[in-house]
């Protein structure tokens, strides 16, 4: 491993820290977040000066400051990249910016792909919370027992109806994040998510588990609802809005229960749209 391998590997670990933070902050505005906070401090603080000040000027422009190659493209803003770039930001002798919006750039080892047709409604015009979900990937019943168990029925379930390709690595990422710091909030509700996926739109499934697991939730908080997206780079700013939007939704008792207690996976779907009509235009 090269030098600048370490270091992009310190700025990823770094960048997920930061975009945890966020999630927490958008998902549980009281939360407190010193441990995260101070993990961050010294995470940065083993950075050379120079690739520090740019990293963190890049983070208050965009969520994210580095950014994989995906498709010879620039995954935070689109552009198209030279052969010779890629071939240099692939070989890491020394760290490589996007041209076009500066970001730190890194050659992925594993990507999730899209599948790139959607199945099944792709002519009808979405609206609402629609446009990132849809009936089929509601999941009225969980019945895993572990947070892993609960994951895997979420991913291939994702990987069965056509929205990633590889259902194992979807899960394989999610858990690399979950062990980050849990994405439960508080009320029963989880966030779990794979960003840096490649291609297509923000997709997220909804999945109920009657009874509740533990999924690191404050105190012993049982999760009964689980919002797992998955987030293209490029929607990463989006992704933040969306998250606050919904736990502001599902932090009330009532629109949070009439999820819980759906019946089947058509009920679910009738009783989000409901919920988020309003809010999510
Ligand atoms: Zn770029």
């Amino acid at each position: 491993m090269t030098a600048t391998h370490k270091l992009i590997n310190q700025l990823i670990q770094l960048q997920e820290l930061v975009v945890a933070n966020l999630q927490k902050k958008a998902s549980m505005p009281k939360a407190r977040l010193e441990e995260l906070e101070k993990s961050i401090a010294a995470l940065g603080s083993d950075l050379p000066q120079q690739v520090r000040s740019h990293f963190n000027r890049l983070l208050t422009k965009h969520p994210e400051a580095i950014v994989p190659v995906a498709n010879s493209i620039c995954a935070g803003c689109g552009m198209g990249l030279t052969k010779s770039l890629i071939n240099s930001v692939h070989k890491a002798e020394q760290m490589h910016r996007c041209p076009n919006c500066a970001r730190f750039l890194y050659y992925p080892e594993q990507l999730v792909e899209r599948e790139r047709v959607s199945r099944s409604y792709g002519e009808v015009r979405k609206t609402g919370i629609g446009r990132f979900t849809s009936p089929e990937l509601m999941m009225v019943s969980l019945k895993g027992s572990t947070p892993e168990e609960v994951l895997a029925e979420m991913c291939g379930h994702m990987a069965e109806e056509g929205f990633v390709e590889d259902g194992d690595l979807l899960l394989d990422l999610a858990l690399q994040r979950e062990a980050i710091v849990s994405t439960a909030v508080d009320n029963g509700i989880a966030f779990p998510h794979v960003r840096g996926v490649e291609g297509g739109g923000l997709s997220m499934v909804l999945g109920i588990h009657k009874k509740g697991i533990k999924f690191g939730g404050p105190g012993r908080t049982l999760t009964r609802v689980f919002f797992f997206m998955v987030i293209p780079t490029a929607t990463s700013a989006f992704y933040l809005k969306l998250l606050s939007g919904l736990s502001r939704i599902f932090r009330e008792k009532e629109p949070r229960e009439a999820l819980i207690t759906a019946k089947t996976d058509e009920d679910l779907w009738k009783a989000l749209i409901k919920a988020t009509k309003k809010m999510i235009k």
